[in-house]
């Protein structure tokens, strides 16, 4: 459901991504590995049009997508990708479940007492219930990342793309994000994965990609990536970080 073609990106003379191919198909989680500066998020957020890619072509959900695709186009594509960052972006002035609610009553047009039903199975989805009525500083990292997950799953989206969403978490609230991701990825949700969880990577990914210098090196079946990779890059990043 999402196809990048030799996507290059350049931020002014700065070439971070190189021909770049990445193929996602339905029901599957890919992850992205890769040292820092490697263009990891570069490479996400071009998926869902949050940055502009410089040339080649993205296929999400049967749109295209090329340098020039239009504002409403893209708002088109980035209604059916959710996307979840390392920094939770809630709105803090909002409820925990206003929060929820916010994107499809705008959004999608639907009438506040479905949204909010919809909203209480994602929160207790996440292991939230009970925290509908709390604002975003009254939660911890790990709770505020599981409202973030909530959010994106309240558009119904078709896929869940991820940006380091453990990062900024203190190590005891890492497990809690995950296993929420983990039980998406039971129930088929297709999701790409920006991560320095390498265990997650390996455990749940379908497919995990290396990248380095804005190079895809790397891509393969988790156990064979880890275990036995190929490249030279990929060898050594995996030493410094397994
Ligand atoms: P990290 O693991 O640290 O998050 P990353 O793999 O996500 O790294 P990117 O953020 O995609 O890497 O950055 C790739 C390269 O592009 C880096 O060299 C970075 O300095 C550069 N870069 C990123 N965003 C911009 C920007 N808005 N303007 C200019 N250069 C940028
Ligand atoms: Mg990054």
């Amino acid at each position: 459901i999402i196809q990048a073609s030799k996507i290059n990106k350049y931020y002014g003379e700065r070439h971070v991504l190189k021909d770049v191919d990445l193929q996602v198909r339905k029901g599957e989680v890919v992850a992205l590995i890769g040292p820092s500066g490697s263009g990891k998020s570069t490479l996400i957020r071009c998926l869902n049009g949050l940055e502009k890619h410089s040339s080649g072509e993205i296929y999400v959900l049967g749109r295209v997508m090329h340098p020039n695709t239009s504002h409403k186009e893209l708002s088109l594509i980035r209604r059916d990708l959710g996307m979840v960052f390392q920094s939770f972006n809630l709105f803090p002035h909002m409820t925990v479940l206003q929060n929820v609610i916010e994107a499809p009553m705008l959004v999608r047009k639907m009438p506040k007492k479905n949204a909010i039903e919809m909203a209480e199975v994602l929160l207790a989805k996440v292991g939230l219930a009970e925290k509908k009525e709390a604002y975003p500083g009254q939660l911890s990292g790990g709770q505020k990342q599981r409202v973030a997950i909530a959010r994106a799953l309240a558009m119904q989206p078709q896929a869940l793309l991820f940006d380091e969403p453990t990062s900024a978490l203190d190590p005891e609230l890492v497990g809690e994000v995950l296993k929420v991701m983990k039980d998406l990825a039971d129930e088929s949700m297709t999701m790409v994965v920006v991560t320095h969880e390498m265990q997650f990577a390996r455990d749940v990914s379908c497919r995990v990609a290396f990248l380095a210098d804005g190079h895809i090196v790397e891509e393969g079946e988790p156990h064979q990536l880890f275990s036995n990779p190929q490249q030279p890059r990929t060898k050594m990043f995996l030493e410094r970080v397994l």
